[in-house]
Parts: structure tokens; sequence; C-alpha cells
């Protein structure tokens, strides 16, 4: 591929692993710190960023309609005069002009307006406006229209008027100025060869970028909100592109490391084997044998074990890390929350003591003296296993024989925290990384947002269990509820009972639930009610837990602290009230936390009406399914891939313009295309993933 055509300067021909790009917002010629922090939150740090930052929709500005002429609801640009502007009397204080042009008159009618508008809209002002026009009370009318003050016979753009993805304090027009100041002294190239391209009947990016930008009038408006324009195709492929050669590098950065290589030795992992009570799952032992295989290797290992709430995860990391601790190394397993860490924890003390291992256990909670003294038997390699939360990655720990770090709800950890943990690992040597999830992610998306990651899939439940019901409940039907809730636990089972989610405010999450404890506190006199909430402290939430898990208490209360991974099996009920807040893999997440023993169990969602037509379809989806990988798809669907488990934290670049599962046949060229780049012309590969991820590429490679 001789062709390429290779960038100017001296960029090395791999880059040096750069420091992620920091949110420093110090602007750049033209762009203050105060306007570099607004671009910084739609993702623009350089004017190169600008560049591609692509319209939304356009608006056709390039033409004036008589306002005679407009037909309702068909948006329209009208130039008129101003005859009379006043601002009603409270309570309804409204902005309303009347304008007109040769062909007739309009109401401008603006419910919020500022002081800027009414000065526009002053008697005698003329303005090209922008908007939809309807039949109001007094005629033809235009709500809050786009108003653009004008000189008589000022001429029209030339171009469509793009609409870009803003932020608050961001205006359209401001945006629009920079972007247009960018491309006029920000060229692109494009690196493809040409022949290339017009085999592939695509433009060339700096065409591509200036259509989409300043579409010419003679382009039809569906033809480019349409993403299958050959414009937008240069543009996904250049994506996808940046995208596969940052997998393939991240790929062959980690096949160049180290690791220690951890062979099935059938010591301790048998005897756990032999001593667990019950046998493991096809699946459990399909995936630990995979495990068992890159474990090893003396590569990293970094494999994803996905698996549904209750497939069994748990025992499979445990075998991991005992894989490790046979070899006489060490291995730690850290999860998102307390207690579910502390469950990790006494799960593995009870399998683990037995065959003579001690495990460490690593929290916030613990006390000072406890914690160094836990410390020091680690840095001495005297213990070989570990559990904890997110202290398992502060400063004083060391791990200087750790050969395996296990995340539990990994996508409840951020980029660097993951990075955090292999960094413990001795110098010259990466640890095996297994991550593992409840939250099914499909795995085109696994694919973008864990660059080079094996998948290992639990995709059988242990024996035994029964299906659960799934309810819906209006509000009204609360007492019904209640009652289910005390017969349950008088037959010797046990419930949860989670609270309403509020977002806006912790202060009143935590109001809501105690006033739930109270409540089922009164109307279940007989039984003993606890509470659970993220702002007890520590030991005041284990000891909660404990007498859950002893069965103790029959009932509790609890906000979304439950939500990942708690496992009582005798629980056989779960309430969720305001189930309508929840998000879909939550709800799915609260659902797994019944249905672990023989005993038929039941969801019951109690729902608040009006809802709205995302909660709707939620409750639909989480009522008509069970498998977690389906309710990812449509979670997925309903949400669209932006937001999906809080991806865009992660720091990872997520596909702006590309859509894997849409543009399959452009993922397949920038397949190969990425090889031949990378084999051919590195340094083209720089230019097109400093493009798309500037500094952030490295990210991709946790
Ligand atoms: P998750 O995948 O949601 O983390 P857990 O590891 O918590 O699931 O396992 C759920 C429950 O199933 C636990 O009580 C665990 O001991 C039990 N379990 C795991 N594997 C098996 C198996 N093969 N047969 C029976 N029970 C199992
Ligand atoms: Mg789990």
């Amino acid at each position: 591929m001789s062709e390429l055509v290779e960038p100017a300067g001296t960029a090395p021909a791999e880059p040096a692993p750069a420091a992620p790009k920091k949110p420093a917002h110090r602007g750049w010629p033209g762009v203050g710190p105060q306007l570099a922090e607004r671009l910084a939150k739609i993702d623009v740090f350089s004017p190169a960023d600008l560049i591609l930052h692509l319209p939304l929709r356009y608006e056709d500005e390039t033409r004036l309609t008589m306002l005679a002429d407009v037909r309702p609801g068909v948006p329209a640009q009208c130039e008129v005069e101003v005859l009379s502007c006043e601002v009603t009397p409270p309570p309804r204080r409204q902005l309303v002009a009347r304008a007109r042009d040769a062909s007739g008159e309009v109401m401008l009618r603006f419910v919020h307006f500022y002081p800027q508008q009414q000065k526009q809209l002053a008697a005698g002002s003329r303005l090209r406006i922008f908007g939809e026009l309807r039949d109001g009370f007094f005629g033809a009318e235009m709500i809050h229209p786009r108003l653009k003050p004008v000189a008589a016979g000022e001429p029209l753009p030339e171009s469509l008027t793009p609409v870009y993805p803003t932020t608050a304090g961001l205006a359209q027009s401001a945006l629009r100025k920079l972007i247009a100041g960018a491309m006029r002294h920000n060229g692109v190239r494009d690196e493809l060869p040409e022949a290339l391209r017009r085999n592939l009947n695509l433009p060339a990016l700096p065409e591509a970028l200036h259509l989409l930008h300043a579409p010419p009038p003679s382009v039809a408006l569906i033809d480019i909100e349409d993403r299958g324009h050959p414009a937008w195709q240069r543009i996904k492929l250049d994506e996808l592109l940046a995208q596969q050669i940052s997998l393939r590098r991240a790929y062959a950065a980690r096949r160049a490391k180290n690791a220690p290589g951890l062979p099935l030795r059938d010591t301790l992992t048998r005897d756990l084997l032999g001593q667990l009570p019950f046998a493991l799952t096809g699946a459990q032992a399909r995936a630990f044998a995979e495990i068992a295989r890159d474990l090893a290797s003396d590569h990293p290992m970094q494999r994803l074990l996905q698996g549904d709430v209750g497939s069994g995860k748990t025992c499979v990391a445990a075998l991991a890390m005992l894989q490790a601790a046979e070899n006489g190394r060490q291995a730690v397993l850290m999860a998102p929350t307390e207690i579910l860490a502390e469950q990790h924890f006494r799960k593995l003390t009870d399998w683990l003591t037995p065959l003579g291992l001690e495990v460490a256990w690593l929290s916030g909670s613990r006390k000072k003296k406890e914690r160094e003294a836990t410390l020091a038997r680690l840095a001495a390699g005297e213990i070989l296993l570990a559990v904890g939360t997110h202290a398992l990655i502060e400063d004083p720990v060391t791990l200087p024989g750790l050969a395996l770090a296990v995340v539990d709800e990994q996508h409840r950890f951020g980029v660097r925290q993951r990075l955090a943990l292999r960094e413990k690992g001795q110098a010259g040597e990466s640890p095996h990384m297994l991550m593992m999830s409840a939250t099914p992610i499909p795995r085109t998306l696994a694919m973008s947002y864990y660059a080079d990651l094996d998948v290992s899939v639990l995709d059988e439940l242990p024996p035994g269990r029964t299906p659960i019901v799934t309810k819906l409940v209006a509000e009204a039907r609360r007492e019904e509820v209640i009652r289910r809730v005390h017969d349950a636990c008088i037959e010797g089972r046990q419930a949860y009972w989670v609270c309403p989610l509020i977002e806006e405010s912790e202060a009143l999450q935590l109001k809501t639930a105690e006033e739930t404890y109270e409540m089922l506190s009164a109307a279940l006199p007989d039984l003993p009610v606890g509470l659970v909430h993220g702002r007890l402290k520590n030991d005041v939430k284990s000891a909660m837990m404990d007498a859950f898990v002893s069965g103790q208490l029959k009932v509790l209360v609890a906000t979304t602290v439950i939500e990942v991974g708690v496992d009582v099996p005798n629980a056989s009920l779960m309430v969720i009230e305001h189930a309508e807040r929840f998000g879909l893999a939550q709800l799915h997440q609260l659902r797994g936390r019944v249905g672990r023993g023989a005993h038929q169990s039941a969801c019951i969602l109690i729902f608040a009406q009006p809802l709205s037509q995302a909660g709707r379809e939620r409750l639909k989806a989480i009522y008509e399914h069970t498998d977690g990988f389906v309710i990812a798809r449509e979670d997925l669907r309903i949400r669209g891939p932006g937001e999906f488990i809080g991806a865009r934290q992660s720091g990872v670049p997520l596909l702006r313009y590309a859509d894997l599962e849409e543009d399959a046949a452009l993922v397949d060229i920038a397949r190969g295309l990425a090889e031949e780049i990378l084999r051919d012309a590195p340094r083209v590969a720089d230019a097109i993933t400093a493009r798309w991820f500037g500094g952030r590429a490295n990210l991709l490679k946790a």
C-alpha cells in the first residue's frame, strides 16, 4: 500500500503510551478557559476535535417563504417587519409581537424570553424568523421562532444550516462559528489512496467533512440526514479504522508483555472441586477451562467472564485464584461495594479455610491496626489471597506476588481503577486479569469498549432453580403486596423491599427508606424488619446483612446498595417500589437477588402512573424477559449505545458515528484495511488514531 500518504513530520512509528488527555481546559488561540470548559463537555479539546464534531441535523435557511405560503407544521424561514411588541401582564407573562410581510401577518409568541429578544422585536425592526406556523387564537402564530435581525436585501446563506450537539451555555451560533473557523484554518488530509476511495465510491475526507458541515443547497436534506450518504460513510470508515487500529495495537502491546505462567497443578483447585457442595455446571467447567489455559500462558490474560445473575461466577473466580495460589502466587478479588466484597470474603473463607488457606480482607472499614497487620503480611507474601473493595488499589497495598486480579461487576469500576490494580504486580510483569459482569454486554459493544478482550460466557444456571415469577402491580394495591410479604415470611421465607430510586437527592432517598421501614414495621408487627442504606456505618451495615443472612431478620428494607451480587438463597420475594424509575439492568440485578434457592420466588414491581414511554418499555421488557442477554439488548435498544452501562464514564472512546451492527460492511473493510495500514504505513495509523482518540487511545488497553 505504497500510495498511502504519510503525514509530514517525524511521528514515531509506535506512539509512546501517551498520558491520558488531561481535561485541562486551557483553551487555544481564540478559545479562552471558560469556553474551553464548555467545549470539553461535548468532548472537544482542540480545533481538530471541532472538525469532527458533526451536525445532528440541518435547517434550511437558504430560502425565504412568504407567510401566506408557509404550511403548518413545516419549519420555514420568513422575512418580516415588526408592527408592535408587548409583554403581557402576569400571571401569564409573555412576549408577544405582531409582524408582517407582503403576504400576511403573524403573531410571534415567547413564553420565556430574554431582554435581548425584546430589543430585537422593537416595532419597525426587520427580522428573519425561523419556525413552524400554527393556528393560534389570534390567527397564525409562531412560538419561540429563531430571530435574526437583518438589513433589507441581506443575502441568504448559501448552505444548509447545521445543528450541532451542544451543551448549556454554548449557543449554536457560537459553535457554528468555531467549527467554521476550524475548518478554514486546520485542514484535514485524506491518507487513504485515491484508488481505494474510488473503488469504495467514497469522497475524500476533506470533501466529506465540508459537505457535512456546510452542505450546498443542491444537496437534498434527506440525503445527508440519512447517514448512509457517501460523506457519512467516509467519516464512519475513518472512525472504524481508528478503532480497529487501536484494537490491534492494544493486542500487540499485551502480547509483548510478560505475565507469570501459572500452570494448572490440580492440587488446590482439585481440592476445592472435591469439597464444594455441588458439581460445576457445564458452563462453569468450560469457562474455568478457558481461564486455566490463559493463566498457564506467560502473556497476561485479559478475559471477561459474563454470566447472568446467579450463574455462579464467584466459584469460577475462586478456582482461578487457587490456580495462582497452587503456583505460590498471589491473587486478589475486587468488588465495587462493601456488602458484596464482604460476602465474597465470607464465601471464600468458607470454601478455603478447610484447604488450609487464609484469605485477607481489605476494606475502608477495617480498623487501622488490623489493616496494617494484614498489609504487612500481604507485602511479605505470607497471605496469597485477598478480597476487598477499591481499598485494594490504594497506595499502601503492595502485592509482590500478584499474578491474578479478578474484578467483580467490573463495569462499576473506571478504567483507571482497573489500570491501578494491574500496576500492583511486580515491575516488568503484568498480572492476568479476569473481569466479571452480570450486565451482559453484547459482543459487538464489548469489542468497542474493552479492546482486545476474550470472553467466556456462563450460559447456564445451576440446576434446581425455579423460575422467578414477575408481577406488575399498581401503587394502589400496596396492601396486597404487604400481605404477600407476610405470608411468605410466615412460611419461613424472607423478603427484600427496595425503596424508590431518587436520583436528585440522596437525603430524600434516605428519608424515603426510613419511612418505608417505619411503614413496614408497623404493618408487619409480628416480623423482624431491617433497614440498609448507603449512609449506614459499614459495621452497622454488615451487622444488618448478617442478621438477614442468618434469618433473624425476615424483611430487609433497602436502597439499591443491595443491587449487586448479594446472595441469600432463602429470600424468595423481591418488592421494588417505583419500579418505573429504575434502569433495566438494575431491575434485572435486583430481581436476581431472589430465585437462588429451591423455593418458588417472585419479584413484584410496584409502579406509579403516569408512566413515561421509556418507563413503560422498561417494565414491559423486564416483565417479558428473564434472560439477561435479551434484557441487555432491549436496554440497548431503549437507551441507545451512548448511555449503555455508563460507558461514557469509562473514558474509553466510544464510536460516535459508526454503528457496529448497522455498518457491519464498513467494519469488515476497516478490519482488513487496518491490518494493511499497520503493516505498511504506521504513521498513517498514528494520524488516524490521533484524529479520533487524541491522547485517549491508551485507555483502550485497560
Ligand atoms: P453470580 O454469577 O450472580 O455472581 P454466585 O456466584 O453468587 O452468582 O452464585 C449464585 C449461587 O449459586 C451461590 O449461592 C452459589 O454458591 C451457587 N452455585 C454456584 N455454582 C453452583 C453450581 N454449579 N451448582 C449449584 N449451586 C451453585
Ligand atoms: Mg456475583
